[in-house]
């Protein structure tokens, strides 16, 4: 009985469904996630001399989900995509032989942080280093300038443009080589120029981590 009277209390919403649910997320929007969870032999691509290593697809369930935690004020959210995130980091054969690396998340812009309340990628990048054991640098990189989004510039130069001098580095300088982590990686601009400013400093990126990756 009071078992049972407390599990009432201790249940909360799932936040893609609000069915009330003892775990973060609720059994079937579980299910529905990990139905976009790409294959072994999917995770890891490079692009543009970049590798880029995604735990998902960036559509239905998961695509969803990433809009609930950014617009919807759910970190949480973000807490169980790192973990997922971290677990394929773990058990991916593709990184065993990799050196000890320091997870840099791509910074909000301050402004868009104190609107959010949260950095969605920190706190993907805080769950995933709690699985990796692997270090969590957040300060090794500024973000100087509040950027449109991406997916409304269509045109390469548009969007060349709107990223150039969007970051600088950081106080902190990352001690290992460094794994970017974000969210999501669409056109990879974002991404891309990160990595860039951090090699004009000397500083060693062996790649990026997303939650889910659009298109193939
Ligand atoms: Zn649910």
């Amino acid at each position: 009985m009071l078992k049972q009277l407390l599990s009432v209390f201790l249940e909360s919403r799932c936040p893609c469904c609000q069915r009330t649910t003892p775990t973060t997320v609720c059994k079937y929007c579980l299910k529905k996630l990990s139905s976009h969870q790409l294959s072994q032999s999917d995770r890891l691509k490079l692009y543009r001399e970049l590798s880029v290593f995604a735990w998902g697809k960036y559509d239905g369930q998961l695509k969803r989900a990433i809009a609930t935690m950014k617009y919807n004020n759910q970190p949480e959210l973000g807490t169980l995509l790192g973990k997922l995130l971290g677990e394929a980091w773990v058990n991916s054969e593709q990184i065993k032989s990799l050196p000890k690396i320091t997870v840099v998340p791509i910074p909000l812009h301050r402004q868009k942080l104190k609107a959010r309340g949260f950095n969605q990628a920190e706190t993907i990048a805080k769950s995933f280093c709690r699985v990796t054991g692997s270090t969590l640098q957040s300060q090794a990189l500024i973000r100087m300038k509040q950027t449109k989004a991406m997916f409304d510039l269509k045109d390469l130069t548009q969007r060349a443009k709107n990223i150039q001098g969007a970051f600088r580095i950081g106080n902190k300088l990352p001690k290992h080589p460094v794994l970017l982590i974000d969210d999501i990686y669409t056109t990879g601009t974002t991404v891309q120029e990160s990595a860039r400013v951090l090699q004009q400093a000397k500083i060693k990126v062996v790649g990026v981590a997303v939650v889910a990756k659009a298109g193939k």
